[in-house]
């Protein structure tokens, strides 16, 4: 048995602009019955109830605004929130657990913010009934005997701290242009701010004004804010974005000091080496983006990670993906002598007011892909744009 899922892009559904051919075409509608119509806003209304899942409107819509998937029946019995008639729906919630870290992996537009806002109770699941006012009742009565129980009780009874680093860092300086110093002193509830500050090697950054800090720099100013507020639940929203690896590696000590401490964590990433690093366990949010989003059991971490590249969870024996996900098989050294040589250059010096840098020669070669690693600030993007010819060298 499944049942029928249709969700309908309703920023691409343009009904002014094509010619209803949806509606024309549905053979539930040829045969009488109302499946597809358009709704006050003039946005496609498909019943899931009448749809036979033909897949018919999904070809003829010329703005691909259409999604019928079939999910299995048991699902439907699992359904945590649905934001409206058509519209994208979660299955099932991660668990938090304290003293851990949990991690969640899965693709943009999956679910996890919504997850997220879940688990820290700004938004009240409906269970699929977006129709009515949404309670934590009802919620609770459907978690009776699960493990996440527990921490939904004390959410409702407003018992749980939450501590959030969001997302979308680059919007702080829209709200605080004052000094970091004066951010991170505000947020510091337990007396670890220069413990934090030291940890995130944000000891330059404290007199700098948060609109001047750098993508880096104002990460790390964000999880140093989250980490710095005494919470029940922190929840960490891709920590690790605009850092080099010795700056994740920071991150990732801070993070795991939070749970050493008893506390329960989150953390939503893509960087899977971040995520083995810094998690006890991980979860995956497999489905398809802007549709559904089916949240897995729980994994270790490197089990997890495996399943979440091999598109396999073992513990649910669903394949998500048709491809495991490979980095090749290529050895780290591979010799490119033999191959047609693009560019060739020197040894080049460059210098700048308080950094210089020197530049071993080298070469590129057609078909060939060469790779940068080094922390921020010691000049990776001065050696592409002094290739690139977009700077002059001081010497070479
Ligand atoms: S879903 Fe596609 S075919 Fe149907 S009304 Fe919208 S734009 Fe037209
Ligand atoms: S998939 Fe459903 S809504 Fe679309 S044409 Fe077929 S029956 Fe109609």
């Amino acid at each position: 048995m499944v049942h029928r899922v249709a969700v309908v892009d309703r920023d691409l559904c343009q009904s002014k602009k094509c010619g209803l051919e949806c509606i024309r075409d549905c053979p539930v509608n040829i045969n009488g019955e109302d499946c597809i119509h358009l709704d006050e806003e003039k946005i496609a209304l498909i019943s899931e109830e009448l749809c036979i899942g033909c897949g018919i409107c999904i070809k003829v819509c010329p703005f691909d605004a259409i999604d019928i998937l079939n999910l299995s029946e048991e699902l439907k019995e699992e359904k945590i929130h649905q934001f409206g008639v058509n519209s994208f729906r979660l299955f099932r919630i991660p668990v938090v657990r304290k003293g851990e870290v949990i991690g969640l992996v899965g693709r943009n537009g999956i679910g996890k913010s919504t997850a997220l806002k879940i688990l820290s109770g700004s938004l009240i699941p409906n269970l699929g009934d977006y129709e009515h006012e949404a309670g934590w009742e009802p919620f609770l009565r459907y978690l009776s005997g699960k493990e996440t129980k527990d921490h939904f009780q004390r959410i409702a009874e407003g018992e749980v701290a939450v501590s959030m680093k969001p997302q979308a860092v680059y919007r702080i300086p829209e709200t605080w242009k004052k000094e970091t110093a004066t951010l991170l002193k505000r947020m510091d509830e337990g007396g670890r701010l220069s413990e934090v500050v030291k940890a995130l090697n944000l000891e330059g950054a404290m007199k700098k004004k948060v609109p001047d800090l750098s993508g880096g720099e104002l990460q790390r100013v964000a999880v140093a804010a989250a980490a710095l507020r005494e919470a029940d639940l922190y929840l960490f929203d891709e920590p690790s974005s605009y850092n080099d690896v010795y700056q994740r590696l920071a991150v990732s000590r801070v993070i795991r000091s939070i749970a050493d401490r008893g506390k329960s964590v989150l953390v939503v990433e893509h960087d899977l080496a971040f995520l083995d690093y810094v998690t006890d366990y991980v979860q995956v949010i497999y489905g398809e983006p802007g549709v559904y989003g089916v949240v897995s059991g729980l994994y270790s971490s490197r089990t997890g990670i495996n399943s979440l590249l091999e598109g396999y969870l073992p513990q649910e024996n669903i394949r998500f993906r048709d491809h495991p996900v490979s980095f090749g098989d290529r050895s780290v050294v591979e010799t490119v002598e033999s191959e047609e040589k693009i560019a060739t250059y020197g040894r080049i010096k460059k210098k700048f007011t308080g950094f210089r840098m020197t530049i071993g020669g080298g070469s590129l070669t057609r078909g060939s892909i060469l790779g940068i690693v080094g922390a921020n600030a010691l000049g990776k993007t001065t050696f592409l744009r002094l290739i690139a010819g977009e700077e002059k060298p001081s010497e070479g």
